[in-house]
């Protein structure tokens, strides 16, 4: 339980969890610090003290600059997705999906760990794309990133697809590429679809994620938002908790589960 929620004001918020049927989460990099992810954006972010590292994800510079792509695969294969294990929050949605209430997740993160939680693959909406895949800006071509980086460990330090000799990429969405239109239509779906949408660990400054709070709230969907810092969209929810992610959300999910 943090500080600044009381506990009033969390037995009404589960209250509300507990009446909802279709839940739609929508999750971003403050849900997975826990699990030892770096955050971009946030105040220890990154991008924020180091905004030359944005650079590596911008797909222009990718393209134009082979040594900036060595350094890509070099990251790849360092990412701490690799050896992240889920903490209680992501176990929390768990139980919700488990409780059948649970519609779909929404997530900016591409580190696979609402998967490696227990959640159904077919419910995780992926908008910014996973590392865990590999494709290529050629021929579009989709392969594991396992199999790219056995290339890279074998001595291709940027390997080319093999199909066409195009320019491999891990499968997120960079700066300057827009997001998948199919992915991005069944975002938008879920979140016309459900009854509550509970965004946990995002900004919500990044377009057109943070514009599905918005869709939810237009199709009459109660908002609540788990977000350490404020976000844009916080006159539009109704509570707003700011408390440590991997304590609230389970004690929210187990409190409307247990609602005695
Ligand atoms: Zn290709």
């Amino acid at each position: 339980m943090s500080g600044v929620t009381s506990s009033a004001e969390l037995t009404q918020v589960a209250g509300w969890l507990a009446e909802a049927r279709q839940v739609v989460a929508l999750t971003g990099a403050g849900i997975s610090t826990d699990s030892g992810i770096p955050d971009f954006r946030g105040p220890n972010g990154v991008w924020t003290r180091d905004p030359e590292a944005a650079r590596i994800f911008t797909l222009q510079s990718y393209v134009a600059d082979p040594a900036l792509r060595r350094r890509a695969w070099q990251s790849r294969r360092d990412h701490p997705a690799w050896t992240a294990r889920p903490n209680p929050a992501h176990r929390a949605f768990v139980e919700l999906e488990r409780a059948g209430r649970l519609l779909a997740i929404v997530t900016q993160n591409i580190d696979g760990l609402h998967q490696r939680a227990g959640n159904a693959p077919e419910r995780v909406i992926e908008i910014h794309g996973t590392l865990f895949a590999v494709e290529c800006l050629g021929c579009d071509d989709r392969t594991t990133m396992r199999e790219a980086l056995d290339r890279v460990a074998a001595g291709e330090p940027d390997p080319p697809c093999l199909r066409c000799g195009g320019i491999l990429k891990a499968a997120t969405i960079s700066f300057g590429q827009s997001l998948d239109a199919t992915t991005l239509r069944r975002a938008a779906a879920a979140a016309a679809g459900c009854d509550l949408l509970i965004a946990v660990g995002t900004s919500l400054t990044v377009q057109p994620a943070a514009g599905l709070v918005e869709v939810a709230a237009d199709a009459g969907a109660r908002v609540l938002i788990v977000n350490a810092s404020p976000t844009p969209y916080d006159p539009l929810a109704a509570a707003v908790l700011r408390g440590p992610i991997g304590a609230v959300l389970p004690e929210l999910v187990a409190a409307a589960a247990d609602p005695g």
